[in-house]
């Protein structure tokens, strides 16, 4: 990969004036957001602003579609990436997997998923005339006991079957231990549901808390402040209506629950009245 050498300058991910329609109806009317390496951004804005909607583009999800603007990661176009490609390159979204596989263990999905992406890398780096190791058996199990124990998670929670009967609080652990099992350069968490109760949200905490460093970006959508109780992002970005009205530090987040969006949106208001 060319990250390294070529990308001095060049912002780890880039959405530029995205445009993005579904059945014609124009969702995200020019998004522009820069997420760097080492960099919590938390996107948030009240139900049905487009924030949901940018994530499954960036996803690569195929019912939207991009009608002006881009997405660049370390310099490259990733729009016309599928989203297998995506992934591979070091782009983890969350909800992109599977709700439930029948018979499945945690430890044989996480196994596969990583897997995956793993050998994807290897066989780059080979063609690069490069080497990167793929994973044995023995090595992804080492791997996943480091990772449980430093997400403090019971070694028996691998033997569980993928989603069956997991409660909200399970379900976020098994994607936080993903995330921490691929490493990805730009995690993209979207925490949208009401369902997300204080169990959920402590291991969705903690979870971005242990695994944030200096080697990952993260986008962490909600529209909860609560969250933001727990984790202290570096940038908050508020979206209405398909675009970004308002962009700050920490403090944002804490203006927002006490002010609510009824200023914002007479912001709004006022700025089409004219
Ligand atoms: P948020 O995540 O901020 O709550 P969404 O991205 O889910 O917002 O939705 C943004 C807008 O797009 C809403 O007005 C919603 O009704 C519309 N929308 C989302 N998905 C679809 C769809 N599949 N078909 C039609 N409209 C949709
Ligand atoms: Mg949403």
């Amino acid at each position: 990969m060319s990250h390294s050498t070529s990308a001095q300058n060049v912002p780890m991910f880039e959405i530029e004036n995205l445009h993005a329609s579904i059945e014609d109806k124009e969702i995200l009317k020019g998004v522009n957001l820069t997420i760097n390496k080492g960099e919590v951004h938390a996107l948030m804005g009240p139900n049905g602003s487009g924030k949901s909607t940018l994530a499954y583009i960036i996803a690569g999800h195929p019912s939207y579609e991009v009608t002006e603007g881009s997405i660049r990661y370390y310099g490259e176009d990733i729009l016309e990436m599928s989203p297998d490609e995506r992934a591979r390159k070091g782009i983890f979204l969350a909800f992109q997997y599977p709700t439930v596989i029948p018979g499945v263990s945690m430890a044989n999905f996480l196994r596969m998923a990583v897997t995956n992406v793993r050998t994807a890398k290897a066989e780059e780096a080979a063609a690069n005339g490069g080497t990167a190791a793929k994973f044995t058996p023995r090595e992804f199990r080492r791997l996943m006991k480091e990772k449980m124990a430093l997400l403090k998670m019971d070694d028996a929670f691998a033997n569980r079957y993928l989603n069956e009967g997991f409660s909200g609080g399970e379900k976020k652990r098994a994607e936080i231990l993903q995330m921490a099992l691929l490493e990805p350069a730009l995690a993209i968490l979207d925490e949208t549901d009401s369902g997300l109760d204080i169990d959920a949200l402590r291991v969705v905490a903690e979870g971005v808390n242990n695994l944030a460093g200096p080697e990952m970006g993260i986008l962490l959508i909600t529209h909860y402040q609560r969250l933001l109780n727990y984790i202290k992002p570096d940038f908050v970005h508020i979206m209405m209506e398909g675009r970004i009205v308002q962009e700050g530090g920490p403090e944002l987040a804490l203006e927002l629950e006490e002010q609510g969006y009824e200023k914002l949106w007479a912001q709004i208001e006022e700025a089409q009245a004219r």
